[in-house]
């Protein structure tokens, strides 16, 4: 599997850390985990087709974890009806109260319910333990990350997984979830001298990753305030194993 960080940013503008995005590639299928504003711009960057995504995963409805997705659904929907692209659909995953979020913003802005604009695609809500997408087997939990109703994603496939965690606090639902996983990837919003309730610090993410056992730490999510601090040491403090400081464009192989 190949994993691309399209961005390691927040909602913070900033033209080196695009909002949330994250590409995974395992044998030529295309997956994205979430997709905040400038992801559809970083996959052109990274030299992928966007229409060759089937499956989007979301963690959560905040802006910088979504706003693409509209961007992305608006552009197939004209490519569809000018027959640009064929009939193979999409199929855009996340947590509970997607289903309402989406249909009113699509009534208001996108318009894909319209038959005349019948792009195939399905969203839908988390509620099976266990997902197949494509050739991966998906597993996820809740996780809190103040009201908004948030998830994180385990994707396996041949023996190797890799965990996403979105946004959230620390709790031991992503220290099972991401249990020995050959790479994690945990939001870091903050230094561990500026903790938040809703964001973890990177002393916390060190104490996921010791806990849970796993095998390579990515610290993403960076908010302009953690690059005056040495994040990579603090998470050191808990976790032994290799941590690393997120860049858009990145490629870790696992
Ligand atoms: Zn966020
Ligand atoms: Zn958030």
């Amino acid at each position: 599997m190949k994993l691309t960080i399209l961005g390691s940013g927040t909602h913070y503008p900033s033209l080196v850390r695009s909002a949330a995005g994250y590409l995974l590639e395992n044998k030529k299928k295309y997956y994205l985990f979430d997709i905040g504003p400038g992801t559809i711009r970083r996959l052109l960057e990274a030299g992928v087709d966007y229409r060759k995504i089937r499956h989007i995963f979301i963690t959560h409805l905040h802006g910088d974890h979504v706003a693409d997705l509209f961007h992305l659904l608006f552009t197939l929907k004209v490519q569809y009806s000018t027959g640009e692209i064929g009939k193979a659909g999409m199929d855009i995953f996340g947590p509970k109260g997607i289903k309402k979020f989406f249909n009113a913003l699509d009534n208001q802005v996108v318009n894909l319910r319209n038959p005349i604009f019948s792009f195939p695609f399905r969203i839908r809500e988390m509620t099976k333990e266990n997902i197949n997408a494509g050739n991966l087997k998906v597993k996820w939990a809740k996780v809190k990350h103040g009201s908004q109703q948030a998830v994180s994603y385990r994707l396996e496939s041949g023996g190797k997984s890799i965990v996403y965690s979105g946004d959230l606090e620390y709790g031991q639902e992503i220290i099972k979830l991401s249990r020995n996983a050959d790479l994690l990837i945990l939001e870091c919003s903050r230094p561990e001298q500026l903790p938040s309730r809703s964001h973890l610090t990177a002393a916390e993410c060190g104490r996921i990753a010791a806990e849970a056992g796993v095998k390579k730490l990515v610290l993403s999510h960076l908010y302009p305030i953690t690059e005056k601090y040495d994040i990579i040491k603090q998470a050191k403090k808990y976790f032994k194993g290799p941590v690393v400081r997120a860049k858009d464009l990145m490629e870790i192989r696992v």
